[in-house]
């Protein structure tokens, strides 16, 4: 888990501990940032590594398939 604020450690996707939906790629040595989404706009979080890039490219087409779903 990395936190808003601290210096990323291992390159990779990343999922906002809250916006599980929020998948952000962070480079090693670059700061934590944070994320922003939230009622109040941008929050410090706990970013949980998201390793499995396949399963997350298959997630996001099937989001592209299903367009209509958020506005349901
Ligand atoms: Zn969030």
């Amino acid at each position: 888990m990395l936190k808003t604020g601290e210096l990323c450690i291992e390159s990779g996707f990343y999922r906002c501990n809250v916006h599980v939906e929020n998948l952000i790629f962070i480079e090693k040595g670059y700061k934590v940032p944070e994320c922003s989404l939230g009622p109040y706009g941008p929050h410090t979080t706990l970013w949980g590594p998201a390793r499995k890039v396949s399963h997350i490219v298959s997630e996001l087409k099937a989001r592209q398939m299903h367009p209509a779903e958020s506005s349901r």
